[in-house]
């Protein structure tokens, strides 16, 4: 099986040197779907599922990903990669508020500013998702990688649609879960999302590298996120009382949560401990 997905992995890598046009590039990347989709069958810690923003989501991706470069940007060869929204990042990749971890990049925008495709590529999913991303779209690129992108005010894209980098996907908003404008972006490798902040420099729309370098240390937050621990906060406790349950400091407990420790502790109330 181990090797079934090297093969795969390395037609994907092939496939990234392709001088093909979008739109046959668009349609390897179809076959290379149907491949997975069936690889899906064999393998059960990969599920599949197109109808779900993590189509393919290995149970644990360090255990089967090897260094490997991906192409983000080769004019020479017809990739190209624009920034989707210039602006100021809110909000990083990793642990918020302590026990909550976000997984993707949040970017400052104004209800109406146009969002833009990333790179090309077809739109696997594009919706409604009124609990979580808003008006969303995922798009999957010739790459392998996917981007999603979230809390749209107008979607301008559907299902299918093939795009090309820079294209307009949709307009700025704060639906789903958002307490303001601004657009949620997300890449994926393997349905694995992936911290980009330091290749994407957003503010000036430039992008820092051309090529996205991946290892088993590129998904390290998946170790941070199943070695944390995390307390559900009950009736008469406090910041004191729970310290000492778990054996940390008042002080340690307040800064992985982000809270001051005058603030009010509520009943069923999430703290990360550890
Ligand atoms: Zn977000």
């Amino acid at each position: 099986m181990q090797g079934r997905f090297w093969l795969l992995l390395l037609l994907l890598l092939g496939w990234g040197h392709a001088t093909d046009t979008t739109k046959s590039a668009v349609a390897s990347f179809r076959a290379l779907y149907a491949g997975l989709e069936k690889l899906s069958e064999s393998l059960p810690r990969v599920w599949w599922d197109r109808q779900w923003v993590s189509a393919c989501r290995p149970k644990d991706i360090r255990t089967i990903i090897q260094p490997v470069r991906i192409p983000l940007e080769k004019p020479e060869e017809g990739l190209y990669f624009v920034v989707p929204v210039k602006g100021v990042l809110t909000s990083g990749f990793g642990f918020r508020r302590g026990w909550q971890f976000h997984f993707g990049l949040d970017i400052d925008l104004k209800v109406g500013d146009t969002v833009v495709a990333a790179m090309d590529g077809e739109v696997r999913l594009a919706g409604y998702d009124p609990g979580g991303y808003g008006y969303f779209c995922v798009i999957a690129h010739p790459n392998g990688l996917e981007t999603v992108y979230g809390h749209f005010s107008r979607l301008l894209v559907a299902p299918e649609q093939l795009v090309k980098a820079g294209d307009p996907i949709g307009l700025g908003g704060s639906t789903g879960r958002s307490t303001g404008p601004h657009l949620h972006f997300e890449m994926r490798f393997m349905g694995e999302p992936l911290d980009v902040s330091a290749i994407i420099d957003f503010p000036n729309g430039q992008l820092l590298e051309r090529e996205l370098h991946l290892s088993p240390e590129s998904f390290a937050h998946l170790s941070t996120l199943q070695s944390a621990v995390y307390h559900v906060v009950r009736r008469g406790e406090s910041f004191y009382s729970i310290a000492r349950r778990y054996g940390v400091t008042v002080r340690y407990l307040c800064a992985l949560n982000g809270l001051s420790p005058r603030a009010v502790l509520r009943p069923g109330q999430y703290l990360r401990v550890k």
